[in-house]
């Protein structure tokens, strides 16, 4: 598909008004500020992102750190340009005003709101936001270390996320990879060399699995691109914490990908792939018929090979690739072609299925702009299905299972401040430990030193990063023929 070429007139005077507004602000890298407003657009066109688009990624932080005004941005640059960025402006004032607010009650769930009408006027303004950050990520080195391991928290909890709930694949790699490496440097050298000395000792039969492959797919005449996936280092460590870390019982390190044609082509290559090799039980995943929640689509498979190589396949279309790697992005550019066309023909289109949270999110902020009533809770903002995020006094985010329970709260800040709970706060009332928290509140944790773990509290968590360090603690406190009781942990 040719991409309706963006007027670069309208976006190199929006370049020479951001660098004017810019004039003398210099980044913690040292370099003029504007390297960053030219990042992000960089970023945004790779991204196939239309114009208006760009020129917002351009003029992102003038609003808030320049002289620059919102009416100035209307009067060069339009109605459209201005409404995106002033979303990316409010996107980021909501999370300041949360570390500003002395007096939790009201305030707090506007700013919650805030957020989400931010985010649902246009879901453009959240790719901006995307962009920004992963702009920010990438020159996270200039950062004073507590910054960047705050920043790169952050970003594993919240941006990596949306991006995968948004099927943006190839950036939710990035993201997370990115942030890993600061959040635990030692973890990550480890797994990254892991996944090498892995990679290297499969080479040879996968280049033989291959060969098989590539001949019994041209003997049926089906056109086909095969190639080798690497797993992402964050990713690698979350499988492995699921299983115990054993890394034998991690199927999809070596994986191969096979593009087709179309659908049916899908289909034949999984039968061909299932004669060649003994699809392993319980392992094929056809999310073609089924797609994730975000509409990812492609079919898994793992499967031995002859000499008991376990390998894993995954079968997809071109264009299913193209929305794994792009995903909203990517959508975003075919429909807005589609709408073009559709609104020529009169016809009205709607966003696919997999993207109808987005009109939802769209509807909702209309209702809260006009000032009618809507109750959060009905909302089906699936974006993150089964979590909440919580804030502490100072606005941290952070993010939880649906269900926890403030000492869940309390273990994920420090195992320091766990141990030593005496009570908690929450949205500035005291509150108790058996209180589920929900989301959007600001959680504040009373400790003092007298205090010690209690077994009593293994009822009082939800999750097992909690229930392991409580568990740990108990064992060096209590007497070795203490028992402590089992209990189930939710996940
Ligand atoms: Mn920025």
């Amino acid at each position: 598909m040719v991409q309706k070429k963006p007027d670069s007139a309208r976006i190199e005077h929006a370049v020479e008004v951001a660098k004017k507004a810019h004039e003398g602000q210099f980044r913690k890298t040292g370099e003029p500020y504007i390297v960053h407003p030219l990042a992000v657009k960089k970023i945004l066109e790779e991204w196939g992102m239309d114009e208006d688009t760009i020129i917002a990624g351009i003029l992102h932080d003038t609003v808030e750190d320049t002289d620059l005004t919102l009416e100035d941005i209307k009067k060069e640059f339009g109605e459209s340009v201005a409404f995106l960025v002033d979303g990316v402006t409010k996107l980021s004032t909501a999370r300041n005003g949360m570390r500003d607010i002395d007096t939790y009650l009201p305030a707090t769930k506007d700013n919650f709101l805030r957020l989400m009408i931010a985010l649902g006027d246009d879901i453009r303004v959240l790719i901006i936001k995307l962009a920004d950050r992963l702009h920010n990520l990438r020159t996270l080195s200039a950062l004073p270390p507590d910054k960047q391991k705050k920043i790169a928290k952050e970003t594993l909890e919240v941006f990596a996320p949306l991006a995968d709930r948004l099927n943006m694949g190839l950036l939710r790699v990035e993201l997370a990879d990115l942030s890993f490496k600061y959040v635990d440097p030692r973890r990550f050298e480890e797994l990254k060399k892991l996944i090498e000395t892995r990679n290297k000792s499969a080479e040879k039969s996968l280049k033989k699995i291959e060969e098989e492959v590539t001949a019994a797919l041209k003997k049926e005449k089906i056109k086909f691109q095969l190639s080798g996936r690497v797993k992402s280092v964050y990713s690698l460590h979350k499988k492995l914490a699921k299983y115990d870390q054993n890394i034998n019982a991690v199927y999809d390190l070596t994986a191969l990908r096979v593009i087709v044609e179309d659908v049916t082509d899908c289909y034949l290559a999984l039968g061909i792939i299932h004669s060649l090799y003994t699809p392993m039980n319980g392992r094929i995943k056809d999310y073609i018929a089924m797609p994730k929640q975000n509409g990812y689509q492609s079919i898994h498979t793992t499967v031995i090979t002859k000499d008991k190589h376990v390998v894993e396949f995954q079968i997809r279309t071109k264009e299913m690739h193209e929305y794994a790697e792009r995903g909203l992005a990517a959508s975003f550019y075919y429909n807005e072609q589609k709408l073009t066309e559709n609104y020529k023909k009169g016809k009205i289109e709607h966003l696919p299925t997999n993207l109808l949270w987005i009109t939802e999110l769209q509807m909702t902020a209309a209702k809260l702009r006009e000032g009618k009533k809507v109750d959060l809770k009905k909302l089906k903002i699936n974006l993150f299905a089964d979590k909440i995020f919580v804030y502490t006094p100072k606005g941290d985010i952070i993010d939880l299972p649906k269900g926890a329970l403030p000492l869940d709260f309390a273990y994920r800040l420090h195992s320091e401040i766990g141990d030593h709970v005496v009570g908690v706060k929450i949205n500035g009332k005291m509150s108790n430990l058996n209180k589920r928290l929900e989301q959007g509140d600001i959680v504040e944790i009373l400790t003092s030193k007298n205090q010690t773990p209690k077994t009593s509290w293994l009822d009082r968590i939800i999750t097992s990063h909690a229930r392991s360090k409580l568990l740990h603690r108990l064992n060096l406190i209590n007497r070795p023929d203490d028992v402590i009781p089992k209990h189930k942990t939710k996940k």
